[in-house]
């Protein structure tokens, strides 16, 4: 959907949908239930309907939350590839300076390539880049550049999807098809499926890292409340200071 249409339908569908069964955590608001979602995996009760953030994004706003003060303390926030749902949030609520970045998404100020971006060493205090890494041919390089523009004592949190069932990540064969990614890595421009040892990847770039199931640590009653399923694992990422 064009940007410019996704708030009037989002309003229009919020409207139809009045409620308190549910409470989506990015935007703070309550629903009957949640909308059907997540392209080609589609699932019922997937999407907010206000600011479509899915299951993964509801679970990481309710960590942001509860466990961060990136939504309330003076900084400096890089954020790539910008989703609407949390670049709104961002834009309510950050104090200091908010910037986005991505290749070329309509929705990011800034228009660089991860491998090589357009900041200064050190530039932020903290920064946000969710489900881009599977994406990047050159992931080490991405994380080396996220590392570089980080401040030493700042805080990255770099998700990607990550088999916990699998020890070492797969990555694609030059030439591959589309149809082979798909079967391979669950979507045709996933370039790998990541393994545990994606902690050791982001290592390698210079962070300290802590894989945090953040799912495990909730009630039944919270994950019903807000919608959320297991597998998404928080990768908190710091710069030694
Ligand atoms: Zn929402």
């Amino acid at each position: 959907m064009h940007p410019a249409l996704a708030a009037p339908v989002s309003i229009l569908r919020s409207l139809l949908n009045t409620g308190t069964n549910v409470t989506c955590p990015v935007c703070n608001r309550s629903f009957r239930r949640f909308i059907p979602g997540g392209g080609i995996n589609r699932r019922p009760d997937a999407r907010c309907p206000a600011c479509d953030a899915l299951e993964r994004h509801r679970l990481f706003g309710l960590f942001l939350r509860r466990t961060t003060n990136l939504l309330t303390r003076n900084q400096v926030l890089l954020h790539f590839a910008p989703e609407r749902c949390f670049r709104q949030l961002f834009k309510n609520s950050a104090n200091g300076e908010y910037v986005t970045a991505d290749l070329q998404s309509p929705l990011a100020e800034v228009h660089t390539d991860i491998t090589a971006l357009v900041f200064p060493d050190r530039r932020f205090d903290a920064l946000i880049c969710l489900h881009v890494l599977e994406h990047i041919a050159d992931d080490a390089a991405a994380l080396k550049e996220l590392f570089r523009v980080l401040k030493p004592g700042g805080t990255a949190y770099i998700l990607t999807p990550v088999e916990q069932s699998l020890e070492k990540t797969i990555e694609d064969r030059e030439g591959s098809t589309a149809e082979e990614r798909t079967e391979r890595f669950d979507a045709p421009d996933h370039l790998r499926k990541y393994g545990r040892d994606f902690v050791q990847r982001i290592g390698s770039a210079g962070f300290r890292v802590e894989a945090i199931d953040f799912y495990k640590e909730l009630k039944p009653e919270e994950r019903k409340k807000y919608g959320l399923i297991p597998g998404e694992f928080i990768y908190r990422c710091t710069r030694p200071a």
